[in-house]
């Protein structure tokens, strides 16, 4: 018997993700949306949607954890911003291995290990 096993994030790549998204963007004809500016656009509605769910509130990690619908809203919306933001990288033809490891390294400089090492934590 052959079975697919389950996706989960050790056993798939991004390239499934890219492929994915780009299988279902052009077979419904979206490509001529999908321009960098609507895209952004897209990721940044997509965010506050997933603002939106914990607006006024003060959740702890526990209590989203506990309750099964928010944290279904919250999954759906943390996928909302991930499809866009792959179908950006997609229209870009970027590498995101390649861009997550090179963005590392300058965070890596940026906030370095000297300067936070006790707790701090700021925008530079
Ligand atoms: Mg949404």
């Amino acid at each position: 018997m052959n079975q697919t096993p389950e996706l989960n994030d050790l056993n798939t790549p991004i390239s499934f993700f890219k492929d994915k998204v780009k299988r279902f963007v052009n077979k419904r004809n979206w490509t001529k949306y999908h321009t960098p500016k609507n895209l952004v656009q897209a990721i940044n509605c997509e965010a506050g949607e997933l603002s939106q769910l914990l607006l006024f509130k003060d959740y702890k990690k526990e209590d989203i954890l506990g309750d099964k619908i928010l944290l279904t809203n919250i999954s759906d919306e943390i996928a909302d911003v991930f499809i866009y933001l792959i179908s950006l990288i997609n229209l870009l033809d970027l590498d995101l291995s390649q861009i997550f490891k090179k963005k590392m390294e300058k965070n890596k400089k940026k906030y370095n290990i000297t300067e936070f090492n006790n707790g701090m934590y700021y925008k530079k």
